[in-house]
């Protein structure tokens, strides 16, 4: 692992939008929003060991490159969350435009760093290396990439494929957790 940083500092904010983030020095950023809108314990300790994943392997070095398209990211991301959160209010349109709106205000706080699909991929398997690590249930744990995959087939968010999200995300995550599994925890050599 290319570990830059070994110890993290976790920030709870009241945003209410559904999104996370990581920062230099090893901050995590964790919404309220993940945790209003997260189905269960272990679909928020995905969300916080994907944080860590992009700490360990240390992607906020390079991430701080993109900071320029941060805010995009970050609309896209909340814009999703408008979407899932729709499903289960009356309000469902202007839930997702206020998502959008604030998404891109958020993006500017929490998503000043924005990832390559392969670092994506990569925290999403040390996130899952981080769970079963931890004996929390990746079945379960599963059901936020579920949530997020459902956002994504709506219109408004068709801007989501610059975001991983989807069925490609989920059959990624599937892959990891089956190797993770019969390695009883291992991580494979880095590329
Ligand atoms: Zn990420």
């Amino acid at each position: 692992m290319n570990v830059g940083v070994c110890e993290w500092k976790f920030r709870a904010m009241k945003d209410r939008s559904l999104n996370a983030g990581a920062a230099p020095n090893g901050l995590i950023i964790v919404n309220r929003g993940i945790v209003e809108y997260a189905a269960n314990e272990e679909e928020v300790a995905l969300v916080i060991a994907h944080e860590i994943g992009h700490q360990a392997a240390n992607h906020i070095a390079t991430g701080q490159r993109n900071q320029a398209v941060g805010a995009l990211v970050g609309a896209i991301l909340l814009g999703a969350a408008g979407a899932a959160a729709s499903y289960r209010s009356p309000n469902s349109t202007q839930i997702t435009r206020s998502a959008v709106d604030a998404g891109a205000n958020v993006g500017g706080a929490i998503g000043r760093i924005s990832f390559s699909k392969e670092q994506e991929r990569e925290a999403d398997y040390l996130a899952a290396v981080i769970l079963y690590r931890s004996n929390i249930d990746l079945d379960k744990a599963r059901g936020f990439l579920v949530t997020m995959a459902r956002a994504s087939g709506r219109k408004e968010t068709g801007m989501l494929d610059t975001h991983p999200a989807g069925p490609e995300r989920i059959a990624g995550w599937d892959r990891a957790v089956a190797e993770i599994r019969a390695s009883n925890g291992g991580l494979p050599q880095r590329a």
